[in-house]
């Protein structure tokens, strides 16, 4: 293994690429940002307890693809897998739902971590933004977590995304079905692990990729048989808000997703470009998370979208983001006069909010005219000794090769004119 390679499931994020992450996570957070959601910032682990109870003892995320470590002074920590948990966790901690302004709106950007198999879209670090509202039940705000996604991702040019919904029920209609699904489950030929889940987690035996598996869950149960009059009602309600918000969704009764903390909506952002891990995005309503952690009742509702596979559906759809050079000027000195004279242009260029960049090391006019036209600037300041003893810059308009000696004191002023 070279000493160059980072860990098995990661890839770092290098120029010019990485400003794609960073305009997906920009345009995930917008809507948020501009919908009353605030930025929180958690640790990036966490007591392995917050995630066992919250996430759930049952689900793979725990029993399989936690990270997770025992400190110096014996603590039982986990690096964090998902975001809700720890969020809540933080907003309970900081009393955020006793503030009397509920709900709490929050929206997080990070880090996360599984040990899952790596592959296409699949890595072992990958990277959230994610939004939560907690302490509120209310259809309306499961309907604008969703218009927000949508809204981000429309904003972002995609378009071949599905949102697929789903409710799960409450405690009132869930155990019945659960029940009901254990006992159709039961008579089933499965392996023994599929058996063991029957007993923990029936709902996940659904989800099960493989085709023989499938073919004997035809006649399941159905979940929507089961939902007691609220949750019907509610589920009608969100599917009617963001019907008329003109969002497109399909129901899909087969969403039970890998978290169990997951009551009434569901639901999920799929892609069709990106084969096997089509998921980019999901989420739903919570509304007993915050008692299994220990906290009041704090009905809640959120999503996370996975800003790695939002990339990759961007480069499924071909889609190229419009991102804007970050260099306005660029500078290229030619003798040591002109280094500290143009330096001293540059700094005052930042200083009034210009972005600028200088060609460093002392190299020849070629070289330094191609860092130039790569750094997309708009306009190059050079100048040499013969130009400094006439105290002029040689402008250069990149865009039409125009070329104009500007008085050296007047530069900056210039530029600011030309650049609007
Ligand atoms: P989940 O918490 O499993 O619903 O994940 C939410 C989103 O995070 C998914 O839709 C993916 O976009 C992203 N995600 C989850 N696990 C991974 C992973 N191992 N690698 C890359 N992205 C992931």
């Amino acid at each position: 293994m070279s000493t160059f390679q980072a860990p098995k499931g990661t890839y770092d994020l290098t120029p010019p690429r990485s400003a794609t992450f960073l305009a997906v996570r920009e345009a995930i957070s917008a809507p948020l940002r501009d919908s009353g959601y605030g930025y929180i910032e958690t640790p990036g682990f966490e007591n392995v307890e917050l995630f066992a109870r919250g996430v759930g003892e049952s689900t793979d995320i725990v029993t399989k693809e936690m990270y997770t470590l025992t400190t110096k002074g014996g603590s039982q920590l986990a690096l964090r897998p998902e975001g809700t948990a720890s969020v809540l966790r933080a907003a309970l901690e900081a009393n955020l739902h006793k503030a009397g302004n509920l709900p709490v709106k929050l929206w997080y950007s990070g880090s996360y971590y599984r040990y899952e198999r790596p592959q296409a879209g699949r890595y072992r670090h990958f990277s959230q933004v994610g939004a939560e509202a907690i302490g509120t039940e209310d259809p309306v705000l499961d309907a604008e977590l969703i218009i927000l996604a949508d809204q981000a991702y429309r904003s972002l040019g995609l378009r071949q995304f599905r949102i697929l919904l789903n409710s799960l029920g409450d405690k009132e209609c869930r155990p019945v079905y659960r029940e009901a699904l254990q006992t159709f489950l039961r008579d089933l030929d499965l392996d023994e692990e599929t058996r063991r889940r029957i007993e923990i987690n029936p709902l996940r035996v659904l989800d099960d990729k493989r085709a023989d598996v499938q073919k004997q869950l035809t006649d399941a149960p159905k979940l929507r048989d089961y939902l007691c009059d609220a949750c019907k009602a509610y589920h009608e309600e969100v599917r009617a808000l963001i019907t008329a918000a003109g969002v497109v969704f399909e129901d899909d009764e087969k969403l039970v997703r890998g978290l169990d903390y997951y009551t009434r909506t569901t639901f999920e952002f799929v892609h069709d470009g990106l084969g096997s891990q089509s998921a980019v995005g999901g989420g739903g309503r919570y509304d007993g998370l915050s008692e299994m952690i220990g906290g009041p009742e704090l009905p809640s509702v959120g999503w996370a979208l996975g800003v790695d596979r939002t990339v990759l559906a961007l480069e499924a759809e071909g889609v190229e983001l419009d991102l804007p050079a970050t260099t306005s000027v660029y500078a290229v000195p030619l003798g040591e006069e002109a280094r500290r004279v143009l330096f001293g242009v540059v700094t005052e260029l930042r200083r009034a909010g210009i972005a600028a960049d200088f060609a460093f090391g002392g190299r020849g006019l070629k070289g330094a005219m191609k860092s130039a036209n790569r750094s997309g600037a708009r306009y190059t300041l050079v100048a040499g000794e013969r130009d400094l003893a006439e105290g002029v810059v040689q402008l250069k308009d990149m865009e039409s090769g125009e070329q104009t000696a500007v008085p050296l004191t007047e530069a900056a002023a210039e530029l600011a004119k030309r650049l609007g």
